[in-house]
């Protein structure tokens, strides 16, 4: 059975606990990686700059910014981030066990949130309809 790192391990504890339990019921049946929970505003500004996000950090703050951070970015390991479909594909597959494990967690009470994929901003589950993909993250609603 996978289980996390200890880098993956305290970068998942500056979550939310919400997204912890999510993320503990995923690794369960699914190895990844924690890259990053909370951010600082020097973190978030230099992701601007170099056109990794869309907020600059001060007039529109990242989910990350908060404390807990309400957001979490985590990888299918081994991390593979090539722009090939295959490789793409693992990111989609691990957000199905995410929503999975959300959907139940809520259900049986232990989590209050919905939560926001960056790789369907919309949450409409069309993929397509997208104009900037952030694969790795996954936020509270
Ligand atoms: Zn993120």
């Amino acid at each position: 059975m996978p289980k996390f790192g200890e880098t993956s391990r305290s970068r998942l504890d500056t979550c939310h606990p919400d997204l912890q339990r999510i993320c503990e019921r995923v690794i369960t049946v699914f190895d990844f990686s924690v890259l990053e929970g909370e951010r600082t505003l020097e973190l978030q500004q230099k992701y601007f700059k170099e056109g990794k996000s869309k907020l600059d950090g001060v007039s529109q703050k990242s989910k990350h910014q908060s404390k807990p951070s309400n957001a979490v970015d985590i990888a299918p390991y081994p991390i593979d981030f090539n722009e090939k479909e295959k490789a793409r594909a693992r990111f989609y597959h691990l957000a199905g066990y995410m929503f999975m494990a959300a959907a139940q967690l809520k259900a049986d009470g232990v989590i209050t949130h919905e939560l926001r994929w960056g790789g369907d901003w919309d949450s409409d589950k069309d993929f397509a309809d997208q104009n900037f993909d952030d694969l790795p993250h996954f936020e509270l609603a």
